[in-house]
Parts: C-alpha cells; structure tokens; sequence
C-alpha cells in the first residue's frame, strides 16, 4: 500500500465549500520550478509514514466535522495502488477528492467511472502547447494525456476545477486568457499565487507573487470564459 507521508486533520482551503481531511502521498513525474512540495517529491523518506489504520480511525472521530478526505501529494496518480486506497477511504463511507496533474488520464477515467471519486481539482501548468507547459513543468512532456485527462472531466461526470499557480515571469495574463479559452466549458477555473518562500529553483525566491488584487481580476475574466 502506498505510503502516506502527511495527515492534516481539517482544512477549509482543499475541497470548495467543506471541510475535509488531508492525506499526502509521496513523489511527482513533473519539476515545476515554483513547486513548494518539493521535499515531498524528492525525499520523501524524511517524513514518517503515517499508518492508514491510524487516520481511518481518527477520521471516524472527526466524521461529525469533515465533509471527506483530499488525496494530494506530489502526484497520487503516480501510485498504482492510489484506486485501493480510495476504495478503502470509501469503505469508511467518506467523500473523496483527488488533486493530481493530469498526467495520468486512464486511472482517472478508471476512478471516475467506478465512481470513486467525488471532486477532482486538476493542475493546469500553462496554456495547452508543448514548449510553454514543458516550460512550467520543469522538463520535457508530452501534452496527450494532460489533454486526455481534461477532456475526462471535462464531459461532467465528476465535479471538478481547474486550478493554475501564476507565477509573475512564467505567466503573463495573456498565457491565462487563452488557457482560459483552451478550457471553456471546464466546471469552475482557480488561480492561486505563487508562494516565493520556498520554490523548487531557488532563483524564484527573488520574485514577487502578483497583487492578490490584480490576480483576483485575472481569474474573474477566466471564469467569465469558462
Ligand atoms: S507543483 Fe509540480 S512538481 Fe510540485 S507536486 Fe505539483 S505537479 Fe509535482
């Protein structure tokens, strides 16, 4: 079974409108300069394992508080066992919302048409073209199952959002105006600040995240579109 690296009890930020749990699942496939997870990524071994047996039966105590459980990492998809853990968690009769970053669409079809996950909140790096997502992602990748994995969600069978990190110097509004435009018809389209304490390539520590105002208005002009 995949090892848990990290239990946070309750969030308000993870899952739009409720309350849930987190739970961290170690690695990722990608290298984004501006990732702040990065030891969870790298070296994961630094953290201690958390025993599922121990979150389950904390969840039960907290079942009165938390709406369900979020599964984050690094990159959960990664994990070929990730579809047993959330069947386990929904065993235990909790909601279950997946972050990933799309890399991975046929376990997400998988899950989603089992019917084993409730909320996807999908990372979209940059507008949909190779060199300037391979750009926010930190190496080469292909765009097929990022693309694949959209269109997954995209048909509504499960709810979802698309979530973006603008990062002043690798996003410039016009990028998230036509990102916006790639995904219309995607359920809900979130921007969240760079955070420039501590990022994956040190050099960014030096950049200032956009005015929440000014980032506020970006992602109301995306909505508009999606
Ligand atoms: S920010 Fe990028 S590198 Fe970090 S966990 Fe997310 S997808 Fe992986």
């Amino acid at each position: 079974m995949i090892e848990i690296k990290g239990f946070s009890e309750t969030s308000l930020l993870d899952w739009p409108g409720k309350l849930c749990s987190v739970l961290f699942l170690p690695f990722c496939n990608f290298r984004c300069p501006y990732c702040h997870n990065h030891p969870l990524v790298f070296h994961p071994e630094q953290y201690a394992t958390v025993l599922l047996e121990d979150i389950l039966a904390r969840l039960h105590s907290l079942r009165t508080w938390i709406d369900g459980v979020c599964l984050t990492g690094g990159e959960p998809t990664l994990h070929t066992d990730l579809p047993l853990l959330v069947r386990e968690i929904k065993q235990h009769r909790f909601l279950v919302k997946l972050d990933t970053n799309g890399s991975n669409p046929q376990m997400l079809e998988n899950l989603i048409e089992g019917g084993e996950i409730d909320f996807v909140s999908m990372d979209v790096k940059a507008p949909l073209d190779p060199f300037r997502y391979s750009r926010s992602t930190g190496l080469p990748i292909k765009l097929k199952p990022i693309l694949e994995s959209i269109e997954i969600l995209k048909r509504g069978r499960v709810e979802h959002e698309f979530r973006m990190t603008v990062v002043p110097g690798l996003h410039q509004e016009e990028d998230i105006r036509m990102l916006g435009d790639q995904l219309r018809s995607g359920q809900r389209f979130v921007l969240q600040n760079f955070n420039p304490e501590n990022p994956l390539d040190s050099s960014l520590k030096n950049t200032v995240p956009y005015d929440p105002k000014v980032l506020k208005k970006m992602e109301r002009m995306v909505q508009e579109m999606t």
